[in-house]
């Protein structure tokens, strides 16, 4: 690299902020030459984060912006090569990504260590700012027609599995109607299908020119930034590219800030929106408002405070009503988006297809009704010092909070820093809290009940999905008609030149030019570990805090285990074992944490209605929630967030939520209704429904991960409200069975991180919890995954099942094969440098299937508690050809035939630094892996430093063996287990040729199986009201069209 002191770098500081409210300091430079404008948050950690901003306001549906998204990726005026920056990226500790969204094209840079951001800085940047965009990567990257007539690329597949989602379709049709003909928010971003087949690289070039210069870019940076270099990188890179980019003077139209404003709604209208969805039964509404203006921020604090209020809780009016009192939808939340003026959008989820219009009215009136009537003012003051509170704690994890709010501030605000500024304070709450109610109802009535709005209905139709086939299906003959053989040769080979064109192999010197940092220079966070109780006998630590925490030993058993951190804000986590529960119980689990928060509880003799509890909750903490443990799913977790003089105060609410907790057959049932509510919406998901059924394969019904699994919860639980009509006491009776298996303090392990010196009574508090309980049980072992693997997850290699689905045009596979077992295992390194190998962005894997668009994407996954690996395809469209190139690859790297690359085996190495790095970005998560490391893993605390050297000293030869013992049985039938989810009309297909492949595939239901964990129906007789969908009462005239049947005819 040239030396860095040619001259000063010509950027002014334009303002310098020092929050009031967090130890965070904002700088913001500009440019004097291009007008580049750059925002740095300093924040100490391993990461450095930054953000490559564009406003891009575009007035049709040709995706201009979006294909530059992937485009800019394809090479540069001093990288001529597509897949550079990747691979420089896997080299450097980084990991590069971008998002189109309707008002902007963002780029992310994500790196641990600043010495490595720096290298890759002006390297991203020339790919930006000055980008190739060759008819050869518009060809192969947005749209061309294939040698068999369909239309591909890399865009165009994507808008092809996004266009006709029920979420796109409601989103577009609301943005139309909400924005007058020739405003940029109208408009699909992404690409419209019909448009991206007719868009040419002309235009594409011409929107770059005319978006892309530096004075419409915002660099947003977080991390330790070296500010003086940050900018003489800055002033170089800009020293190449004065050529080519407008002079700074030239004319220029700020996107959106010259546009003109939206104006508000002038009529209310309702429209129903189809989607293609074979399950006819539930729907989705949104409802959308035009909001304050993006400069009125005072405006948009009490918008925010309202939405909270109607909406943000299971206790505010919206959601309290229509969710748990009326059951109308599963779910009502209000997004704001940040425009010009802002969007405020509600949506509600999970509604019954026939009752969307009449759910819409109730909204509405709804709407009015609570501003007519006096406002809670308590609740109101409630949620106003709430959302102060959740500003300060995010604002401990700068990063990823500030970035949003400075890319928003490129977008709407002063360009003299005026809106930025005024992140400074928080004084705009304080105010707000001076607002009286009048003019709270005076906002509620203008903005959101007497406004007009825009409704969406979103119907699934099964008819149209067959439509939707039908038609594309037509458009393809006739294309390929019109072709004709000759024509489609034709195609084949231009798509072989341009990919030959796009593919000139990187030159390796040109990679070696840029020196790997040292590993040691990336600065993790350490935090200080102290033991009390039964954790204790996990060893002696001397450290100040462990003598803080031994000054107030109480002598009691109860496991906790403390990290201390510099922080305003406490964490608690309350881990449980659930080994106890019995069996035939374990499903019940998925009730057990819908209910945990939200049920009535005895305090001092009297019953405190779940309304009150979550409103005390929601006064006391930042957070709180439940779910189960990262790092073992068979273990749950209670957590909380709260500021520190909080300690004591959350302590005691542990203790009432276990113990005096009142089980109320009607909460239960309104837990039970959201569940299977969103069941459906579960079994669409094809990705995560292939992972369903290995889970219900390779797990017994011990496993209480399984018994949370979409496939037994949904018979399970449905039957279980069937009971709770029949027979209240039964269902009583086995969840206080549960919750009596859980509720011991022999299952307890408690996790503390916070700024230990601060808490008055670490230790003694918890006897808060522990008063009166039998303390004498030891602690009982951390649940054992392992053990509930069945014989088929212990061994794969004797299954290969094939799932059709209504809801996907795609498929996914899951392989899964034995593995190396336990986190010391000796073979560990390697295979995890192997699996980054081959998992590489530009990798083999990504090379093989990704570039040609035989599956978005493909990853191994080593699961060492259980001794499995897996192997996915993720959303091929053919994922027999995936799957035959994936083994191609594999088999070579194992046997030698490919060689493994020097430069390539450096960058997989460096991904997993990376990856540790992602793991513990801030004080909070340090702790987090700290805990997670020495309680749920096992390992010394600095376990991952210790895998770190192992990796660094792993030879070619391991990683081939590695390859071979691991990863190569992933393709032969005896040795691996395969679940595939596809679209109905692959099926047969893909069945038939595994079946060449020496597997034995079967093509099953995904209802097959389900698993009711033997809870017979009440009437004895449950098959009618099981097997049909899985919403409320099975005797709808549904019955008749059971999904299962069309074209599985091989059981
Ligand atoms: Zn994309």
């Amino acid at each position: 690299m040239p030396s860095v002191h040619d001259e000063a770098p010509r950027f002014r500081t334009v303002q310098k902020l020092q929050l009031e409210y967090a130890p965070v300091t904002i700088t913001q430079y500009e440019s004097a030459r291009t007008g580049m404008r750059v925002a740095v948050v300093d924040q100490p950690g391993p990461k450095i984060n930054g953000y490559f901003a564009v406003a891009t306001e575009i007035h049709d549906d040709s995706g201009a912006p979006h294909t530059l998204e992937h485009l800019v990726f394809m090479g540069s005026k001093q990288y001529h090569y597509k897949g550079l920056l990747d691979k420089l990226a896997t080299r450097m500790y980084s990991t590069t990504n971008a998002w189109t969204s309707v008002d902007n094209t963002t780029y992310t840079l994500d790196t641990a260590g600043w010495a490595a951001f720096a290298q890759m800085l002006p390297v991203y940047l020339d790919h930006l700012i000055v980008p190739t965009l060759t008819d050869a990567g518009c060809y192969t990257e947005v749209h061309h027609i294939d040698g068999e007539g369909n239309d591909a690329g890399v865009v165009y597949s994507e808008m092809q599995a996004t266009q006709n989602t029920s979420q796109e379709l409601m989103d577009l049709e609301l943005r139309r109607l909400m924005y007058p003909e020739g405003n940029g928010y109208r408009y699909e971003t992404g690409g419209m299908m019909e448009a991206l087949r007719v868009l040419t690289a002309d235009r594409i070039r011409s929107y770059h020119k005319e978006m892309y210069q530096p004075k419409n870019m915002r660099i947003i940076l977080t991390g330790e930034v070296d500010h003086n270099e940050l900018l003489a990188i800055l002033d170089r890179f800009e020293s190449s590219i004065m050529e080519d980019v407008p002079s700074v003077e030239e004319p220029f139209q700020r996107p959106w800030i010259t546009s003109s404003n939206t104006p508000r709604v002038k009529q209310t209208s309702v429209k129903a929106v189809y989607f293609p969805e074979e399950d006819e039964s539930m729907g989705d509404i949104m409802i959308g408002y035009v909001g304050p203006r993006y400069d009125d921020h005072e405006k948009s604090n009490a918008m925010a405070v309202l939405t909270q209020y109607l909406c943000g809780s299971s206790i505010s009016v919206l959601e309290n009503t229509l969710v748990e009192q009326e059951q109308l939808c599963s779910m009502v939340y209000c997004q704001s988006e940040e425009r010009l003026d802002s969007a405020l959008i509600f949506y509600l989820s999970a509604v019954e297809t026939d009752r969307l219009a009449d759910v819409e009215k109730r909204f509405v009136a709804l709407l009015k009704d609570v501003a007519n009537q006096p406002l809670n003012m308590g609740y109101l003051h409630d949620c106003l010092k709430r959302l102060r509170r959740q500003v300060v704690a995010r604002s401990e994890n700068a990063g990823d909070f500030f970035s949003t709010l400075v890319l928003e501030d490129h977008l709407y605000g002063d360009r003299a820093g005026r809106d930025l500024k005024h992140l400074e304070s928080l004084k705009e709450f304080d105010d707000l809290a001076l607002l009286s109610e009048d003019a709270w109802r005076e906002l509620l009535r203008g903005w959101l009940a007497n406004a007009e709005h825009i409704s969406i209905l979103g119907v699934p139709s099964k008819e149209l999905s067959e439509k939707t086939t039908a038609n594309e299906k037509a458009r393809v003959e006739a294309q390929r008609a019109k072709l004709g053989e000759q024509g489609m040769l034709q195609l084949a080979e231009q798509l072989k030149q341009a990919q030959a064109e796009n593919n000139r192999p990187i030159p390796e010197s040109l990679l070696e030019q840029f020196k790997v940092p040292d590993a040691e220079t990336i600065h993790f966070i350490s935090t200080t570990t102290a033991r009390a109780g039964a954790a204790r006998k996990m060893g002696k630590l001397e450290n100040n805090i462990q003598t803080t925490i031994d000054k107030d030993d109480n002598a009691s058993s109860l496991f906790i285990h403390f990290e201390h951190i510099p922080s305003n804000f406490v964490r608690i986590n309350l881990n449980m074992c659930t080994a106890m529960v019995p069996i035939e119980l374990k499903p019940l689990l998925t009730l057990y944490l819908a209910n945990f928060f939200t049920t009535p509880v005895m305090r001092d003799g009297a019953r405190i209605e779940f309304e009150d509890v979550v409103l005390e909750l929601e006064r006391e903490t930042v957070s709180y929630s439940i779910n189960t443990v990262r790092g073992n799913v068979e273990m749950l977790s209670v957590s909380f967030e709260a500021e520190s003089d909080r300690y004591e105060s959350i302590i005691s609410w542990l203790r009432t939520m276990l113990f005096d907790a009142i089980d109320d057959p009607v909460r239960l049932s309104a837990s039970l209704t959201k569940i299977l509510a969103d069941i459906p919406e579960e079994k669409r998901d094809a990705d995560s429904m292939a992972m369903a059924v290995l889970n219900m394969e390779h797990f017994e019904r011990t496993s209480s991960g399984r018994a949370q699994n979409t496939l037994s919860k949904a018979l399970y639980l449905r039957r279980i409200r069937n009971w709770l009509k029949a027979d209240e006491q039964m269902v009583l009776d086995k969840f206080k069975q549960l919750r009596q298996a859980l509720h011991k303090p022999e299952n307890f392990r408690v996790y503390v991180a916070a700024n230990i010196e601060k808490l008055s009574r670490p230790v003694s508090a918890w006897n808060a919890l522990t008063d009166g309980l039998d303390m004498n049980q030891p602690l009982r072992p951390l649940d054992d995954r392992k053990a509930c693997l069945s014989d088929i997850g212990k061994n794969p290699g004797s299954l290969a099942y094939f799932v059709p689905l209504a809801a996907t045009d795609s498929s996914f596979a899951v392989l899964a094969i034995k593995g190396p077992e336990g986190l010391t295992h000796p073979d560990v390194p390697a295979l995890r440098v192997a699996a980054a190998y081959m998992d590489a962005v530009e990798g083999p894997l990504w090379n093989g299937v990704r570039g040609p668009g035989l599956a978005y994407g493909t990853f191994w996954r080593l699961a060492l508690d259980t001794g499995v690996v897996t192997f996915t395809i993720y959303r091929s469209p053919d994922t027999y050809k995936a799957w035959t190139k994936c083994k191609e690859q594999v088999e070579g790297y194992a046997s030698g035939e490919l060689r493994l690359e020097k430069l390539a085996l450096e960058g997989a190495i460096s991904e997993i630094v990376l990856g540790m790095a992602n793991e513990q970005p801030t004080m909070a998560s340090a702790a987090d892996a700290s805990y997670l490391s020495q309680v749920i893993r096992g390992v010394p605390k600095d376990w991952n430093h210790q895998m770190l050297a192992k990796v660094r000293a792993v030879t070619p030869e391991q990683v081939k063996e590695a390859m071979k013992r691991y990863m190569v049985p992933a393709f032969n039938p005896a040795t691996c287990n395969m679940f595939v989810t596809c679209a109905q009309v692959m099926c047969n297909d893909l069945v038939a040729r595994f079946e060449k492949e020496g597997f034995r595939p079967q093509s099953r239901t995904l209802e097959s199986f389900q698993d009711d964990y033997g809870l017979e129906p009440p009437d004895g007789n449950g098959e009618e009201a099981d097997d049909a969908e899985d919403i409320e009462d099975g005797e709808d005239d549904e019955d008749d069209e059971p999904m299962d049947t069309p074209d599985s005819d091989e059981e």
